[in-house]
This record gives C-alpha cells, sequence and structure tokens, in this order.
C-alpha cells in the first residue's frame, strides 16, 4: 500500500517539472490529489439534437462528419482543422484550433459523439475545441466530468488521470475523520464513496450526497479546533485591577460614543473577571472609533503591570498608532516601543531588550512580534487590528509560546450573519454600531474614464480649499503581485506631476518602497506638505489623516466592494465635506452594477453582503483575510443548514469527549490537529 502522504514527484509520470505546477494549485501528495476537489461539473450526459441547441449552450451531439477536415495556417503558430458536422437535425461547423492532429482522427462518413459550447447564432451553429469520441465509446462523454482548478502548464486529462491514481492508491485508507456514530446520525456517507464521488459522480445524487458529506466535515472540523482552541487553557489568565476607565478617557480630545464606551465596558469585563482570558472582537464600520477602546484596553492591561502586543497588517499603520497612542499612554508614565522592520540592527536589539526587561509596556508592530522571536517579560494582552482574524492563529502562536495573553481583535469587515453564527459560535463579539458625531457622509461618485478632465479640475478646487487626496491606482498588468503597482503608481504620479499639477505637490508610495520611504512619506502627508498621494491599496487599511477630504480610485471595477469601502473609509475622517469618486476604466454592466452599490449605501455591512452575494463566498473565504482554514466546498447561502447541524455536532461531540480521546475519535482528532497546524505556519 502506497501511504497518502506519499509526495506527488514520486507518483509515475510526474516528475520534478509536474510537481513543480501541481504546488502552484497547493497539491504535494496523494492526499492533497484527493482533496484537490473540483470546481464544477460538466454534465455529458445527455445527446441534445443540434436543431435544439441554442448559441452559448454546452452540450453533447451525436453526429457524422459530412465533410472532410481541413487544415489551413493562419499565420505562424496559427492553425486551424475545420469540418462540418450533421446529426440529421442541423450541420454544424467544428473547429480545432492548434491541434492539427485531430485531422486524422475525424472521418468522413463516421459517427462521433461531440461535447462543448457552441457558439455561433441560431441558424449557424460552431464547436469550437470540442472534445470528442467515437460513437458508442463512452468514456469521455455520457457522463458528468469533473472540472478542476488549474494552473498554466498542466493539462487537464493529467490532473484527471493524477486524481484517477490517488482515488485507486487510497483504496483501504480513505481518510475518515467524521467518528461512524456521527455519520450514522446525520445520514452522511462514508469517506470512500465521498471521495469517489466528489471526483466521478455516478449521478446527481451521489454528489449532492458527497458535498453535503463534506461540507458537514469541513464545518464540523472547524468547530472541534475552534473550542480545542478556546477550551484548552486552564489555569488563571494575566490579572487585571479593575480601574475606572475614566481616568484614562478624561485625557482624550473627545468624548467617547456610547458604542465605544459599551465596548471599553465589555472589555474591561473580559480582563478583570473573566475565569478564562479573553477572547474578542471589536467590530465596528471604518472611522468608528476602534483605536481609541483598543489604546483603553491596553492601558488597564499595562497599569496592572503587564505588557500588551498591538499588531497592525502593515507597517505604516503600524508606525500611526504608534504616533497616536504614545504620547498618550506617556501622559500615564506607559513606555510605548515601536517594533518593525525599519529599524537598524542595533536599534532593534535595543528595542528588543526593553520589551524583554519590561520597560516597555505597550508594544506595536506587525504580527511578526508574536509569531517572530520577541521575548516579552510578561506579555498579558495581544490586540490585532484591521487584520480581519478570529484571533485562531495568535491562539496557535501563542499557546506554542506558552502564554494565556488575553486576545482582542479589531476589524471593520463584517461578517456575514449566517458566518458569524457558526463560527464565532464562542467568540465573544462587540460592535460599535455608531460613528463619532458630526461626521458628514462621503458622497461617493461613480464615473467613466473619459470624464476625467472635470475630475482633474474637481481636485484642483478641493486642494485650493486646503483639503488633500488620495489616487488609488491598481496594476497594471497581469502577474503582478497585489499591492505591488510599483509601476503604475510611479507612471501615474510622473504624469499628474509634469502634465497635470506642476504646480501642486504630488508624491507616491507603494509595497515595494523601503519602509523608511514609506514612512517618511506618509508622515509629510499627514502634516499637510503633500497634496496629492498616488498609492496601491497599501493605504487600504486604517490611515487616518483629517485633513484629506477625496479619494479616487482608477480602475475601480477591479477592486471588491468590501475594499473599495475600506479605501473610502480614509476620506470623511476629520470635519470636511469628503468625497469618493469610483473612475472606471471598463467591466461593462456588470461593473456599474456593482460600483453603484457603493455609491448607494456608506454602510459597510450591507456592502459585504452585497459583496459576498455577487463574488460568492469562494472569494470571501480565499481571500484567507479571515484567518480561518479556506473553506473548500462549503457555500454559505446554499449549506446553511448543513453548517449548522455540524457546528451543533462538534458542539455535542466536544461536550461528551473534550479531549477526542474515544478510539472513534483517532481519526477525527488528528485531522483537527493537521487543520490547525496547517493554520498556524500560513
Ligand atoms: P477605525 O475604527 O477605522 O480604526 P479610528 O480609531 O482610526 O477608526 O478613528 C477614526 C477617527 O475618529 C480618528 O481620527 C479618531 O481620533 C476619531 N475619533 C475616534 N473616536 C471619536 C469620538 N468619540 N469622537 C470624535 N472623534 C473620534
Ligand atoms: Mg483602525
Amino acid at each position: 500500500m502506497i501511504p497518502l502522504d506519499t509526495e506527488v514527484k514520486y507518483v509515475k509520470g510526474v516528475g520534478e517539472k509536474k510537481a513543480g505546477f501541481l504546488a502552484k494549485l497547493g497539491i504535494f501528495s496523494l492526499r492533497d490529489l484527493l482533496r484537490h476537489f473540483p470546481r464544477e461539473y460538466e454534465d455529458r450526459r445527455t445527446v441534445k439534437r443540434l436543431i435544439d441547441i441554442l448559441p452559448g449552450e454546452s452540450a453533447c451531439v451525436e453526429g457524422a462528419v459530412v465533410s472532410t477536415p481541413q487544415l489551413s495556417r493562419i499565420r505562424r503558430g496559427l492553425d486551424i482543422v475545420r469540418c462540418r458536422i450533421s446529426d440529421g437535425s442541423a450541420t454544424c461547423e467544428v473547429s480545432f484550433f492548434n491541434q492539427s492532429w485531430q485531422r486524422s482522427r475525424l472521418v468522413p462518413g463516421e459517427e462521433y459523439v461531440f461535447y462543448g459550447k457552441f457558439g455561433g447564432d441560431l441558424l449557424r451553429r460552431e464547436l469550437t475545441n470540442p472534445v470528442f469520441e467515437p460513437a458508442g465509446e463512452a468514456r469521455q462523454t455520457g457522463k458528468i466530468v469533473p472540472v478542476y482548478p488549474m494552473t498554466a502548464g498542466l493539462r487537464r486529462s493529467d490532473l484527471t488521470k493524477l486524481i484517477e491514481t490517488a482515488l485507486a492508491a487510497a483504496e483501504g485508507q480513505f481518510p475518515e475523520p467524521l467518528p461512524a456514530s456521527v455519520r450514522e446520525r446525520f445520514g452522511l456517507v462514508d469517506a470512500e464513496s465521498a471521495y469517489r464521488s466528489i471526483h466521478f459522480p455516478e449521478n446527481d445524487e451521489a454528489l449532492a450526497d458527497a458535498r453535503r458529506r463534506f461540507v458537514f466535515e469541513e464545518l464540523f472540523l472547524l468547530s472541534l479546533g475552534l473550542r480545542r482552541a478556546r477550551e484548552g487553557y486552564s489555569g488563571t489568565p494575566p490579572h487585571v485591577e479593575p480601574r475606572d476607565t475614566a481616568e484614562f478617557t478624561r485625557v482624550l480630545p473627545f468624548p467617547l460614543t456610547h458604542a465605544q464606551e459599551r465596548a471599553i465596558s465589555e472589555i474591561k469585563h473580559d480582563l478583570c473577571f473573566g475565569t478564562r482570558p479573553m477572547n474578542r472582537l471589536v467590530q465596528g464600520d471604518v472611522g468608528s472609533g476602534k483605536t481609541v477602546v483598543a489604546a483603553a484596553a491596553a492601558w488597564l492591561a499595562c497599569k496592572s503591570g503587564h505588557q500588551t502586543a498591538f499588531m497592525a497588517p502593515t507597517e505604516l499603520l503600524a508606525a500611526q498608532h504608534f504616533r497616536s497612542l504614545a504620547p498618550l499612554l506617556s501622559r500615564f508614565s506607559i513606555g510605548t516601543e515601536l517594533l518593525t522592520g525599519s529599524l537598524t540592527a542595533a536599534q532593534k536589539r535595543e528595542a528588543q531588550a526593553r520589551i524583554a526587561s519590561g520597560e516597555a509596556q505597550l508594544v506595536i508592530g506587525t504580527h511578526a512580534l508574536i509569531s517572530g522571536g520577541v521575548e516579552f517579560r510578561d506579555l498579558g494582552l495581544v490586540i490585532t487590528d484591521e487584520q480581519h482574524r478570529f484571533g485562531v492563529r495568535q491562539r496557535a502562536a501563542l499557546a506554542a509560546k506558552g502564554s494565556e495573553a488575553h486576545i482582542l481583535v479589531m476589524s471593520a469587515t463584517p461578517i456575514p450573519r449566517t458566518l458569524s453564527l457558526i463560527i464565532y459560535g464562542d467568540l465573544d463579539l462587540s460592535v460599535i454600531d455608531e460613528l463619532p458625531p458630526g461626521r458628514t457622509p462621503i458622497k461617493t461618485s461613480v464615473i467613466s474614464a473619459n470624464r476625467r478632465e472635470e475630475l482633474y479640475a474637481s481636485i484642483r478646487r478641493l486642494i485650493g480649499e486646503g483639503r488633500q487626496a488620495y489616487i488609488v491606482c491598481s496594476r497594471v498588468e497581469d502577474g503582478d503581485e497585489p499591492d505591488d503597482g510599483r509601476k503604475a503608481v510611479e507612471e501615474y504620479a510622473k504624469t499628474l506631476r509634469e502634465e497635470v499639477f506642476p504646480d501642486l505637490r504630488v508624491e507616491y508610495v507603494h509595497g515595494r518602497m523601503k519602509q523608511k520611504q514609506k514612512d517618511e512619506v506618509m508622515e509629510r502627508f499627514a502634516a499637510g506638505e503633500v497634496d496629492i498621494l498616488v498609492a496601491t491599496t497599501v493605504i487600504e487599511v486604517g490611515i487616518d489623516v483629517p485633513n484629506a477630504a477625496l479619494m479616487v480610485v482608477e480602475n475601480a471595477e477591479n477592486f471588491g466592494l468590501s475594499q473599495l469601502h475600506q479605501l473610502r473609509g480614509r476620506v470623511g475622517r476629520g470635519q470636511y465635506e469628503s468625497y469618493c469618486v469610483l473612475v472606471r476604466g471598463g467591466g461593462g454592466d456588470a461593473a456599474k452594477e456593482r460600483l453603484g452599490v457603493m455609491r448607494d449605501t456608506n454602510d459597510g455591512f450591507r456592502i459585504a453582503e452585497s459583496d459576498l452575494k455577487l463574488r460568492g463566498p469562494g472569494d470571501f473565504f480565499g481571500s484567507r483575510q479571515h484567518g480561518l482554514p479556506a473553506l473548500r466546498v462549503a457555500d454559505l447561502d446554499a449549506d446553511a443548514e448543513t453548517m449548522t447541524l455540524a457546528s451543533e455536532a462538534a458542539a455535542e461531540l466536544f461536550r461528551k469527549d473534550p479531549a477526542l480521546a474515544s478510539p472513534d475519535c483517532t481519526e477525527t482528532l488528528a485531522a483537527v490537529r493537521a487543520l490547525f497546524r496547517e493554520q498556524a505556519m500560513n
């Protein structure tokens, strides 16, 4: 028997090169092949009559070749094989591009079954690059065929074959993390038939059963893992004195909103009176004032002699938090330290020494703070800002260090209700559902690229009034890493400087710049020494410059709605009337409709829900923003019921057997561990 953890490169016919392509798909072992689920399926079961087929439809037809296939060379590197087929009801032109060998496979007068997507129009059907085989063979047609997520360089037929190989190798050792009792109770098919049917379903029913089982399995393991992570801590949490937080909030330049007050008191309750470490998510739309809530928590922890790690997703944001929090906390003799990649080796050593000695009480940085080699004297509280994560990962990292620190996660990304119910379940949630008073809603417009002159005139007017503007451009070339819009940004800034606004101060930031340069530009922008900041999405989260009153996003159709909402949240943070202009470079009506949502609402929750509807949960999870293992099969809307059952089943099992020690659970335990080990690493 070949173990399922065998690396794919040792599988016959794979080799280093193919293994490289498979690695791009996250496939390293036979087990990964098994779990490389189809993205969709092609139903090649029913043969239709040509006359009944509409352009755009995918279907099988059975017909005879009625003209001798001709090969023509269009130009170097492009040739076409063409022939005509007929099934008695109508005819259809069939073409193959750069598949000259097909000419000899098609014999005039012989019958074949073709499958493909039909083009042309009602009266002139066309079929391009179809799959075909002699009638009656039924190897490639007559069944449901999987379509896998692919990568360039790998052939679909090769991948399909490899998956067949993996299924054969798994005979007698299919991974079965669901205890038999659970499977029986919820009527779930066993692992073997589920794996076979998810890849090569015999019929719709078998496919539905397989999907249901995997959706269940996914949520069941996730839910068990989250419970273990939360309950796995014994001992006592770091002790925090219940001080009067008014002592802290008194020094703020503004009164808190009720929602902020409420969040702070919930946090205080967790920190001071809980029997377990706090595990709380503070969710509030952009600009709702989450930072001071975090600061109050840090104040409480530090006043009781514990250290606080405050982690931001980018160094820019870490630096900004440092600038605003250090002076605030110094009024209470709390020492704040900024630890980022731009420090020199010597500075870093000194900072680390201050952290190790406890002199640095509030430590601000990126998440390298707890995953890296930083030693704290007494870490009592870990705050993660804008990471949209549940803290699962921090839990894992902290557990690895033997720490039981309190955890506070701040997020502007609302999680759709279905999901929060199922996954948060046991995570405490504070919602800041109120913006500080005096904010005027941001006016959003969507314009097409040919109105750019007008836009430039408005920018000029606004800057004339003393405001500042951001212009975000997305990457232009394919293949760029996200956030790496170096070329786009530098070129656009150059054009603006030289041709459009020679009299204004235009600067740029992007992800490829050195941290020091980025900080320097941001500081000058914050100080009002720059009029227009051209940027990539490095400025997406958290940046707070109240005098900036205009956000322009070029090629807005390339962004997700939640991301646009985050970008828009960079303005409207002061007392000035603020604007957001989304420039549509293409994308047609779909883009128009999608961007229209932005114009119609400022409510981040509604935007997230629209985003989810329009782009699907695949993206939602795919972005990994939530720090959860990606859901491969579950669809939030369609599978809500199965997901709920799975999470209840997990809760019940956890109550009965929290250690997952019964023999029925051996594989369950291993699977939960594997899932979260994976998670802690990436
Ligand atoms: P976010 O929730 O997006 O992180 P911030 O914490 O950055 O929001 O706050 C946005 C802006 O609002 C900051 O300039 C902050 O100083 C200000 N702010 C926060 N709370 C209040 C309040 N209660 N009243 C007035 N301004 C506030
Ligand atoms: Mg923030």
